[in-house]
């Protein structure tokens, strides 16, 4: 029924839409957004375009047709077809060659390599614009540079005047970071075509007026695999085809999540790409819901940190989107929607973050080529107020549908854009303007980094992404104070406690506060203050906000996340102090003194690692109790190293950035060896998505390992003859025991292959390879596993893996806990330190901050199999009704008192007490050597909370965090936090790293309480 209005509309909308909209062009300020009568069309790719499109509705004049051209190429060179053509996704390189050709055909367009991925593929930027702009795009760029930081025009209003006036804008669009999001290539491909050869007053002036910076592929290793699984696909058209597992080398979908981290290369490219050029906006193409969800003016809660300027250029940019494409008929274009605009994490927060615009779709597609009937969702069809004209229950839905949508939505975008670049041009610099401004109009001043910070190696790295961020980073050049505000407290109710704690709290606090020469100064009055704003600030997300779906992350702060000293500053005599700029961040490691044994304090850096690998002949010890050395203090677990000629330890300790001391004797302190253990890290057919960061870190830290999956373990009898540690980083999505298990299901289907064939030359990359996705770890893999803990190994797992070496019974004296009202969504959380004799705690501090979404809550139990410390007939703490007053004990008429013995009591990071009655034939009572050892716990509850979202907190305060549990002759180390995530936690990557590297020795330092 639907289908045959449509039918009927076509016809309307073919012959007499293009009338009604030129008699608007009529109007000066409005060009119809129409074709040019005068110029040829391309009759053969026009009318494939229409035989693509599945309804009338699902295109717009703007791309209805194809403008001919006898010296230009259209994407049927590359293609074979038109663009958006069902069967053909064409790989990055097919993709580029295009690009090339029309840079070759025409001198509107020109393409520039703006870097590799990880796998050493190539990204590039095409510019397409006027050949007059083009040729001047330097000369553009020095304006442009201008208004990006006006410290160069003395923030003068006027000169950014007259610079406006002169200076084209950037449009930078980037296309499919999300591998199975497949249609943006082809869509740019036809795009920088349209804006090339268009010769319609409408594509001119965006041609004439902006230069359009185009990525088709950010994803690009990415893109090949998932063109190959396509390809696949093809060839089995009656098979299920395997799941794309991996996308980049590392990650999948979170390679939209890394812009704060900037540890993938492509969002290092792209910000490269995007700040170099000085563009204005950088627009990013995703695909998931119908038919065009521009989430450019998202839901709330806004980013705190992001200038209102930009929050109301988006809602501006993007309610104008949708209007356009609503009077062009388009069903299911809207904005607002579900999307919260608060962590700066994606992609395209570069621009946000950098004084740009920010801008993101979301079109409709189906994962590849086939063009398929969908059924939608309710919640995707219902009529809400930001969706007035929603899509159809049941859709026809084609790529080229999607390639109308998108090509449609950036043309009618470079036009508003165009149309009101002055505004957004001024805005650019407005915003880069209060950047500078900001110790004075809202602060703070700077941010300070000690320079006595024990942890200069973790400091180095944090300094190193602000670098990658384009952040300019000082070092005082001598000691400096500045004033600290007072710390305003909640007013308490009663008057005279108030008096009391104030004046106690006026002696206590101090007043200012002194850093010592070659302390870190990041000032705030600079152009990109604001990315080191939102990185170092910490983040509050209310639990009674209206938004109870966090889109991603509520907390990041990476001061604590990296476990580096940050002071944010307010006063801005800060900025007075005496500075240098730091061109460029380099470890400042290195040896001091003379000897021919080093010692290395222990500060949790994970540079020691490093070194253990790089090194791997010395002879390394780890100090069981701290000491002192050279007259210097040692931490337990320092380092003392034998067997290395000097020149090789001096370049070791530059390359890593840690700080030596050379001693000419050993210090008298018990130690244990710290060997170079045999490492396998095993990964699911499931998701590879969590563990990828993982696998990221240990290669940035030269780690060496094994990559096996859950079927190597399987297949695998004896574990221990190859490895000493097994890691089994979280799966991702909270995924069950039953899943881990069992795989995909298998009673039904075809297998689903992940290695490399003809039809699929790039799949696996450089990851790992299976003749069948399906099977998982298996019965076998499960008693692999407990047979290599039983010998001797240790097994390490986080999140959804500790909850998986649980349900395995690995752990007996440990169980889950359940919650009621927990939500912590990507939260940093105060953590304790409980057993800081453990080698796994070696170089903490008692108190440090750790990321957590959600985690697992360990109860500890002195009873195998059961909660001990529950008991029939309830548990009463409070007196029974009687005599006297309720301090008093029970009485009992005709006897004399009896006293209560006492009720042992224990916290929650401890094992409660074992009651005589339970040991009467306790045959199930855990012995305290085969309790776990908390190593690690979450804070009291009111320390927990340190950035970001917690709810129901005092269900998971107190208890455990990381656990050693002896199993065997081995051990299962339990993380309820996740340490390794997104390149943001590196404060907690030694955690995993000292189990490691003391992997024979965790014993250390143990004391057993039998109680
Ligand atoms: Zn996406």
């Amino acid at each position: 029924m639907i289908r045959r209005r449509q039918t009927r509309s076509f016809l309307l909308c073919a012959s007499l839409l293009p009338l009604l909209l030129s008699s608007s062009a009529a109007r000066a300020d409005e060009t119809a957004p129409a074709r040019d009568p005068k110029q040829a069309v391309n009759e053969a790719y026009t009318a494939k375009i229409q035989k693509y499109t599945t309804a009338p509705v699902f295109t717009s004049p703007l791309v209805d047709y194809l403008p001919a051209s006898k010296n230009v190429p259209t994407p049927e060179i590359v293609l074979g077809d038109v663009s958006g053509a069902p069967g053909i996704l064409p790989y990055a390189e097919d993709v580029y060659k295009y690009m090339r050709l029309l840079a070759k055909a025409t001198p509107r367009v020109r393409v520039f390599s703006i870097g590799t991925t990880e796998e050493g593929r190539e990204m590039i930027a095409v510019a397409v614009s006027s050949e007059e702009n083009l040729k001047h795009l330097d000369e553009n760029r020095a304006r442009l540079a201008k208004l990006a930081d006006p410290r160069t025009i003395k923030l003068d209003d006027a000169e950014a005047d007259r610079i406006v006036a002169q200076s084209t804008p950037i449009y930078y669009i980037t296309g499919t970071i999300h591998s199975p999001e497949t249609g943006a290539p082809t869509a740019l491909m036809e795009l920088a075509y349209r804006l090339a050869v268009d010769e319609s007053p409408y594509i001119r002036e965006i041609r004439d007026g902006v230069i359009t910076l185009i990525t088709p592929v950010v994803e690009v290793d990415g893109r090949d695999r998932m063109v190959d699984l396509y390809r696949w696909h093809l060839a089995h058209p009656k098979d299920f085809y395997p799941p794309l597992i991996y996308w980049g080398k590392y990650v999948a979908h979170d390679n939209n999540r890394d812009a704060m981290g900037v540890t993938l290369k492509l969002t290092e490219n792209v910000l490269n790409t995007y700040v170099g050029w000085k563009a204005q906006v950088l627009h990013d193409l995703h695909e998931s819901v119908p038919y065009l969800y521009d989430n450019t003016a998202g839901d709330e809660p806004f980013n705190a940190w992001v200038d209102p300027i930009l929050t109301d250029e988006w809602e501006m940019i993007g309610w104008r989107n949708v209007a356009d494409m609503t009077k062009f008929g388009m069903p299911g274009v809207f904005t607002h929607g579900v999307f919260d605009t608060w962590s700066p994490g994606y992609l395209m927060f570069i621009a946000a973050m950098h004084n740009g615009i920010s801008r993101l779709y979301e079109t409709f597609g189906n994962g590849g080529a086939d063009t398929e009937e969908r059924t939608l969702d309710p919640q995707d069809y219902s009529r809400t107020w930001w969706r007035q004209n929603p899509p159809f229950p049941k859709t026809l839905w084609s790529q080229r549908d999607n390639n109308n949508y998108e090509e449609t939505g950036l043309l009618t975008s470079l036009h508003y854009f165009n149309e009101n670049k002055r505004l957004f041009l001024k805005n650019f610099y407005l915003k880069s303007k209060r950047s500078i401004t900001k110790p004075t109009e809202e602060g703070p001043a700077a941010y300070v980094l000690p320079a006595d910070d024990p942890r200069l190696e973790l400091q180095t790295e944090l300094l190193q992404v602000l670098q990658k961020q384009k952040v300019e980073i000082s070092r005082a050049t001598a000691s400096f104070t500045v004033a600290v505000p007072a710390k305003k407290r909640k007013k308490s109710r009663k008057k005279e406690d108030a008096k009391d704690t104030n004046e106690k709290e006026k002696e206590a606090e101090p007043t200012s506060r002194e850093f010592p020469a070659g302390s870190i100064v990041i000032r705030m009055d600079q152009p990109y203050s604001r990315i080191a704003d939102a990185l170092l600030d910490h983040q509050y997300w209310s639990p009674d906000d209206p938004q109870k779906t966090p889109y991603d992350d509520t907390g990041w702060t990476f001061g604590e996340l990296f476990n580096v000293k940050v002071f944010r500053i307010t006063d801005p005599k800060a900025l007075d102090a005496a500075m240098e700029r730091i061109s460029e961040v380099k470890p400042t490691g290195g040896v001091q003194g003379d000897g021919t044994i080093f010692a290395i304090n222990n500060s949790a850096e994970p540079a020691l690692a490093t070194l253990r690998y790089k090194l791997r002949d010395a002879d390394m010890q780890a100090a069981e109790e701290p000491f002192e050395a050279g007259g210097k203090k040692f931490n337990r677990g320092s380092l003392i190293i034998r067997g290395v000629a000097r020149s090789d330890f001096d370049r070791a300790a530059n390359e890593t950035g840690l700080h030596a001391a050379a001693l000419s004797a050993a210090p008298s302190v018990k130690t244990h060896p710290v060997r170079a253990a045999r490492v396998a890290f095993v990964h699911t057919w499931l998701s590879t998505q969590t563990e990828g960061w993982w696998r990221l870190a240990l290669d940035n830290l030269k780690i060496p390992y094994d990559y096996i999956s859950t079927q190597v373990v399987a297949k695998t009898d004896d574990l221990n003859a190859k490895y000493d540690v097994i890691l089994f980083p979280p799966v991702g999505y909270n995924t069950s025991t039953t899943a881990i298990i069992n795989g995909m299901p298998r009673d039904w289907g075809n297998p689903l292959p992940w290695k490399n064939t003809p039809e699929t030359p790039n799949l696996v990359g450089k990851n790992d390879s299976t003749d069948d996705m399906r099977p998982g770890l298996g019965w076998d893999g499960v008693a692999h596993l407990q047979s290599f803990v039983g010998k001797g190994g240790v097994l390490l797992t986080a999140t959804d893996t500790s909850r998986f070496a649980l349900s395995i019974g690995l752990a007996d004296s440990v169980s889950l806990g359940t919650s009621q009202k927990m939500n912590i969504v990507g939260s940093v959380l105060g953590t304790r330190l409980v057993d800081a004799a453990s080698p796994i705690a070696y170089g903490y501090d008692e108190k440090f901050s750790a990321y957590c979404d959600n985690g697992p809550i360990f109860t500890l139990s002195s009873i195998a199999g059961g909660r001990g410390s529950r008991r029939l007939g309830g548990h009463s703490t409070s007196r029974p009704t009687g005599r006297g007053t309720a301090d008093d004990p029970d009485f009992t008429v005709g006897r004399p008192g009896i006293e209560v013995p006492e009720e042992p009591t224990s916290e929650l990071w401890e094992y409660p007490q074992v009651s005589d009655e339970q040991r009467r034939n306790g045959l199930r009572v855990i012995p305290a050597a085969g309790r776990a050892r908390v190593i690690l716990r979450y804070a009291d509850n009111k320390d927990l909370l340190v950035s970001g979202l917690l709810e129901g907190g005092d269900e998971i305060a107190q208890h455990p965090a990381v656990l050693d549990v002896p199993a065997g002759q081995g051990h299962v180390i339990l993380f309820s936090i996740n340490p390794v995530y997104r390149g943001e936690t590196r404060g907690t990557y030694s955690l995993v790293l000292n189990t490691i590297l003391n992997f024979d020795n965790l014993n250390a330092g143990r004391t057993i309480l039998e109680k």
